[in-house]
């Protein structure tokens, strides 16, 4: 019988100490989590603690308590999903510089300004716009942005969040507008706490995030001001959040049918995240043109000749 899956997030910014303590956590939590039977992936770093796991609802619940029970964890935040489908293969657990990639050290004691659910639906008037004033601004990336957003809502154009601060830059163009009201988001919550302390060095005046980001806001007010889909960072790439309006507000990139599918182009000299409907994922083999086709055969044909090289060589 199929079993529900639920799919748990979280991230805080905590000091977990030194690479040594670092990568004795990583060892003891990895047991603990595949003691428990999770599938999933956390990055851990000197400045905190960012995941994503998944499991039966027991053994969401058992992992709710065992983090709650350590200290530096008691307060976690668990922002909650469900499928029928683990968007993980495996449990992994890695080590890196930062649990939200800037690049830049930015003060994590300066963030915006939180804002709930609630006071997200009061930026817009009563005939659905954004109200006067309010830049209400995506901190994730294009990609994400193009198949899913909040009505009215800019983007910076950034192709990974590392670029944010440069890009942000561009916005300085616009008249005033760091004396207006900045509101951003992002899929959790954990962009935006790096990300809004960016624009508040930048001298902006009025800097906010949602709380808890798009999954706190959604999970709320579904069908309301969020259009489209959400991307996600797991096997699934795109998931449904509105439980009604379902629309995408993408189309094809080869054909322009209406379509909100991501398909990671087969071709790994393009490897591009891409709109592509299931008739032309099919016709072009999972590529996104004729040419990135070409380009993988061409591929395919080399790696299969060095591997009969290599079956040769060990014969011999
Ligand atoms: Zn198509
Ligand atoms: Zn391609």
């Amino acid at each position: 019988m199929e079993q529900d899956i639920h799919i748990l997030l979280f991230y805080k910014f905590v000091n977990l100490g030194s690479m040594e303590k670092l990568e004795e956590f990583r060892r003891t939590h990895l047991e603990e989590c595949e003691r428990i039977g999770l599938k999933g992936r956390i990055l851990i770093a000197e400045e905190g603690i960012n995941g994503s796991v998944s499991g039966t609802k027991g053994q969401i619940e058992k992992y709710k308590i065992l983090m709650h029970s350590k200290l530096a964890f008691s307060d976690l935040w668990f922002k909650g999903d469900v499928g029928t489908a683990s968007p993980f293969t495996k449990m992994t657990i890695l080590v890196r510089d930062e649990i939200v990639a800037l690049k830049k050290k930015v003060d994590l004691g300066n963030t915006g300004n939180y804002l709930s659910p609630e006071e997200i639906l009061e930026l817009y008037d009563s005939d659905g716009h954004l109200k006067e004033n309010i830049i209400f601004m995506d901190a994730r990336n294009d990609y994400e942005h193009k198949i899913g957003k909040f009505k009215d809502s800019i983007q910076v154009n950034t192709k990974t969040f590392r670029e944010f601060p440069e890009k942000a830059k561009g916005l300085e163009k616009i008249k005033g507008i760091k004396d207006k009201k900045i509101v951003m988001y992002c899929t959790g919550g954990i962009r935006c706490e790096k990300a809004s302390v960016v624009l508040k060095e930048a001298g902006f005046k009025d800097v906010n995030q949602i709380h808890g980001g798009i999954i706190n806001f959604v999970q709320k007010y579904p069908d309301t001001f969020w259009e489209g889909k959400l991307f996600v960072f797991d096997k699934r790439m795109v998931a449904d959040v509105n439980n009604e309006n379902k629309k995408p507000i993408t189309e094809c990139e080869v054909c322009s049918v209406s379509c909100d599918l991501y398909k990671n182009c087969r071709n790994p000299e393009c490897d591009r995240f891409v709109v592509l409907c299931l008739d032309c994922q099919f016709k072009l083999h999972g590529c996104c043109s004729q040419e990135c086709f070409l380009e993988f055969q061409e591929y395919c044909t080399k790696k299969s000749l060095v591997n009969q090289g290599r079956k040769t060589q060990v014969a011999i």
